[in-house]
């Protein structure tokens, strides 16, 4: 487990720090699959966009994929390198920006190239299927194969496109790309490449590149890399495909904090309850996805220990955000001790998906955010009353 590097008594709070150690230590594993397979990997900017780490990251991956044309700005103005962006609808508007930044345009269907297909007549065009191949259970707003997915084309789809625009259409795409997972193995990876081969395999020998998408949680202590890359050169060598991966989470799992003081602490006993601790970091505003996914954060106290399960520990206190929702809970955790108002506590893993979604809702102010290098700690942005106001 990745625990904190730097005093954590020593920075505002609430506050985000992501450690360049772990993040460089991500950074390598990438790297190393590159450099076995000759794939390239790219950083899935809407997991993690925190630009100042770009210089980082940009001496170890191929480059940056976008969600639109912000991001891919972003990319292309702080990363270099390549440039990919996807999106379900392109606006004319839109495209005509994008063409600027942009080297690779994945589209959501056929249709969706054709009808762009003049303003990325230069560039590396692939098109984005759905062997409806659900390989997670759990969380169906994460799963692109539910029923009912928006996001690329079925191969009857596919084929239905292919019929309307002609077979000719076909040579002027460069490739496939699925994105299938989330925070997976490469086991399910293998199933998922095989049904698309299956699919879509008597389209593969035409075209050059295969993006297998994100989801894979390739950082993560039990992944299976040797599986990948197996994975990476049956593509290579079946078809003589350039593969490309583009994770998000596992370019920087593990490699940050959200640091938080205990605002308050509301005595559970006289209702027969657990004691509720009031952070000055809410769930709703700085950590979505404990809600969303949902999840639970692992916790660290200043002298080292780790928060229990409920009732693990002599205190279970209920965790919750400084606003009005009352599902503003992180969770459920024991202590050995009482929390006391001052007590501050780290919450673990909140680099990714953090900091790119969170919000002002109540007017609740946005973590400071840190990183702690080689060189010390560097404050990259404090937020203020500005931040809320500009955008209402
Ligand atoms: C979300 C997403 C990614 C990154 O996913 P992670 O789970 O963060 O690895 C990559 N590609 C596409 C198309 C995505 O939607």
């Amino acid at each position: 487990m990745n625990t904190p590097t730097f005093d954590i008594n020593k920075t505002d709070t609430p506050c985000y720090v992501t450690e360049e150690c772990y993040l460089k230590r991500n950074c390598e594993i990438l790297k190393s699959v590159q450099d076995m397979t000759g794939c390239k990997i790219l950083l899935a900017q809407k997991a993690f966009s925190m630009y100042s780490t770009y210089p980082l990251i940009s001496g170890y991956l191929s480059g940056t994929t976008a969600s639109g044309l912000y991001e891919a700005r972003l990319g292309y103005e702080y990363f270099g390198n390549e440039t990919h962006v996807f999106s379900p609808a392109y606006t004319d508007k839109e495209i005509n920006e994008l063409v600027k930044y942009a080297g690779h345009f994945v589209f959501n269907s056929i249709r969706q190239f054709a009808l762009h297909r003049d303003a990325v007549k230069d560039k590396h065009c692939l098109i984005r299927v759905n062997p409806r191949f659900s390989t997670q259970e759990g969380h169906e707003i994460y799963d692109p194969c539910a029923p009912g997915s928006r996001l690329g084309q079925t191969l009857a789809s596919f084929e239905e496109d292919i019929k309307r625009y002609g077979k000719e259409i076909l040579d002027e795409i460069d490739g496939l790309h699925f994105h299938t997972l989330c925070e997976q193995n490469s086991d399910d990876l293998k199933r998922t490449a095989k049904e698309v081969e299956v699919q879509f395999g008597k389209y593969l020998d035409k075209m050059s590149v295969i993006n297998f998408g994100g989801g894979h949680h390739i950082t993560r202590d039990d992944y299976d890399i040797d599986t990948l890359v197996e994975v990476i050169n049956h593509f290579k060598n079946e078809y003589g495909l350039e593969v490309y991966l583009e994770p998000g989470e596992a370019v920087a799992l593990n490699a940050g904090f959200l640091v938080t003081t205990v605002l308050d602490v509301i005595d559970g006993k006289v209702n027969g309850e657990d004691d509720i601790a009031i952070l000055d970091a809410s769930a709703a505003c700085h950590m979505p996805d404990v809600l969303e996914m949902p999840y639970r954060p692992v916790i660290i106290q200043p002298n080292g220990n780790i928060a229990g399960e409920k009732g693990e520990r002599a205190v279970t206190v209920r965790l919750g955000g400084n606003t009005c929702l009352a599902g503003d809970v992180i969770g459920d955790y024991s202590f050995d001790e009482p929390l006391k108002p001052g007590d501050r506590l780290v919450l673990c893993d909140m680099s990714i998906y953090s900091m790119v979604k969170n919000n002002t809702f109540n007017g609740m102010a946005l973590p400071s955010i840190y990183y702690n290098t080689s060189l010390g700690m560097r404050e990259i942005r404090e937020f203020s009353y500005e931040d809320f106001r500009c955008r209402l």
